[in-house]
């Protein structure tokens, strides 16, 4: 990674804070530097003329000073608002979803392009007019947890490592994927039913232009939403509690 002060960078703004009476705290997302906070400096004045690199998801490019502490953004051209997105309510949660999601996975200055890649995709489906938006943030999620490492294993056993049978199974979060009824039997893990089974397969294999018209439905979304949150929430809260642990460790010493 380059370290010069001055940078150009493409970016999908995760989040946005009030930083002081004229400026934002921007976190963006970038595909050579993951995460970076940086100054919009001067865009909360009403009077302010450009202010589409400060809206939530859009995509922008952008000329960043490295300071000390904080990046400040000198120049910034707007590529896409997702405007489709912005003006349609339901479209525009599954949107902050996607950003919010790769802002809790996501590291600062830690490259990861496909992560950068499945972002800017992931929004453009948001755009398609026929979209099924529960199917796409199902595989926006599939697909991140795999591009953060994180793929859950839907062939094999999680616990012994067999190769699993066309039949009803389980799902663990704590082993990473699905289990066998016999390795999981007594255990205290989700259900997972042979269709879902099938459906996280085919989101596995294949990419969105293939897996968008599949006919999803609602009892199997319920499942396959229920399966997908739980592994990401008991992701997310294994690594706070390390982040956490570090904290304390470092305060301790
Ligand atoms: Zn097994």
């Amino acid at each position: 990674m380059s370290l010069e002060r001055i940078y150009k960078t493409e970016a999908v703004v995760l989040r946005r804070v009030p930083f002081s009476e004229s400026d934002y705290l921007l976190t963006l997302y970038t595909p050579q530097h993951g995460k970076v906070k940086a100054l919009a400096k001067g865009a909360r004045k009403p009077t302010s003329r450009q202010t589409g690199h400060v809206e939530l998801y859009s995509r922008t490019h952008l000329v960043l000073y490295r300071g000390r502490e904080l990046h400040t953004i000198t120049q910034a051209e707007v590529q896409d608002t997702y405007r489709i997105v912005q003006e349609n309510l339901e479209r525009s949660v599954y949107a902050s979803h996607f950003v919010e999601l790769m802002d809790q996975f996501a590291f600062e200055n830690e490259e990861n392009q496909p992560a950068y890649l499945l972002l800017v995709e992931a929004l453009g489906w948001l755009c398609e007019p026929t979209v099924d938006l529960k199917l796409a943030a199902r595989y926006y999620e599939l697909r991140l947890l795999r591009v953060m490492g994180f793929e859950p294993s839907l062939f094999d056993c999680a616990i012994g490592s067999e190769p699993l049978e066309a039949q009803n199974q389980y799902f663990s979060p704590v082993e990473g994927g699905v289990v066998c009824p016999e390795h999981g039997e007594g255990r205290d893990l989700l259900r997972l039913s042979l269709p879902v089974l099938k459906i996280l397969r085919h989101m596995s294999r294949y990419k969105w232009n293939v897996v968008k018209i599949l006919n999803v439905n609602e009892r199997n979304h319920v499942e396959l939403e229920r399966i997908l949150h739980t592994y990401i929430i008991f992701l997310l809260e294994k690594r706070l509690q390390s982040v956490n642990f570090l904290k304390k460790l470092y305060q301790d010493t």
